[in-house]
């Protein structure tokens, strides 16, 4: 099954959010891979934000994913990519629909409570960015055949 990747960003560990972001997720019913608490530092955020080193704003991003540990999720679910990114919103919270994670949770454009991945190539490369494969976990969770249609299901 196709996996995706987050991160429960410094202001959200911060501001004590981070149960109510993962309870979202294992409502939905997406299936915890891997997860772990790690500090962030300024060659793997150059990488991981690579798409935005050359605006101003960066430094500003840089210190703040820097700001306390991070936790980081592996997340796994029939078309997990696009259930996540719709799950979690548009960037700036402020304009994020009611009901997304970002919608719901926040008021910034930057501190806005996750990363998620945006395709599922990158997907794969953030997950092997962030996790060593022995930090992701393959398992059937005794809830699947309550989650989804045989057909479904890889
Ligand atoms: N960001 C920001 N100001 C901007 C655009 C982005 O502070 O004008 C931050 C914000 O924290 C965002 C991250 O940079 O989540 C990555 O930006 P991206 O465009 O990839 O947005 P996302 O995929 O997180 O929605
Ligand atoms: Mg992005």
């Amino acid at each position: 099954m196709e996996q995706t990747f987050i991160i429960l960003k410094p202001s959200t560990i911060q501001r004590g959010l981070v149960g109510q972001v993962i309870d979202r997720f294992q409502k939905k019913g997406l299936f915890i891979a891997g997860i772990k608490m790690m500090r962030l530092d300024e060659k793997i955020l150059r990488e991981h934000y690579s798409h935005l080193v050359d605006r101003p704003f960066f430094p500003d991003l840089l210190k703040s994913m820097m700001a306390t540990p991070v936790i980081v999720m592996c997340l796994r679910g029939k078309d997990a990519v696009e259930v996540v990114r719709s799950m979690t919103g548009a960037t700036n919270c402020r304009k994020a629909a009611s009901g997304t994670i970002r919608g719901d949770f926040g008021m910034s454009g930057q501190e806005n409570i996750i990363h998620a991945s945006d395709s599922v190539d990158n997907a794969i490369i953030e997950i092997n960015r962030f996790f060593r494969p022995e930090e992701i976990f393959d398992y059937s969770p005794l809830t699947i055949s309550a989650t989804y249609s045989p057909d479904e299901i890889d």
